[in-house]
């Protein structure tokens, strides 16, 4: 299943990747080319735009008129209806461009050396270069993808 998020929902698209999934940014703000890009695809198309997604069932193609408040309730909300199961380890996809991501050796890349020090594995984005390690802050990445794991059961 290929997922396209519209531009409002790039935020969520983040998420949606750091619980393991693949999701494309639409390239675009126009609707017209954006249902183009969807159905050529067969893609499925997240949006919050009531009126672009009633335009999308019209023109019969698959669209999740996302619901929820915050992050959390979103991701619950997408899960829930689309049967994502998320994933709280880390993904391997880069959250902002949606590129694999690729595992580096340490003396490859620019780092603090407090960082370098710390840490043992790396990954680099092929596609924006940024790197990635499985450092403290993926605590509160893991705590939030629980909580929407634990809201979508509620749903
Ligand atoms: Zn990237």
């Amino acid at each position: 299943m290929r997922l396209v998020a519209d531009k409002m929902l790039a935020k969520l698209a983040r998420w949606i990747r750091l619980g393991g999934y693949s999701i494309e940014d639409a390239a675009t703000n126009n609707d017209d080319s954006l249902i183009k890009y969807v159905r050529a695809r067969h893609a499925v198309l997240l949006t919050q735009d009531e009126a672009l997604a009633n335009r999308a069932r019209r023109q019969r193609f698959r669209v999740l008129l996302v619901k929820g408040n915050g992050i959390e309730e979103q991701l619950a909300f997408v899960a829930k209806n689309l049967g994502l199961k998320l994933s709280t380890k880390p993904s391997g996809i880069c959250p902002y461009c949606n590129a694999r991501l690729i595992r580096v050796d340490k003396s490859k890349v620019k780092l603090p050396g407090k960082i370098a020090r710390r840490y043992r594995v790396f990954y680099k984005c092929p596609k924006c270069g940024r790197v990635y390690w499985h450092g403290s802050h993926w605590k509160e990445i893991e705590s939030r993808l629980k909580e929407a794991k634990r809201m979508e059961k509620s749903l």
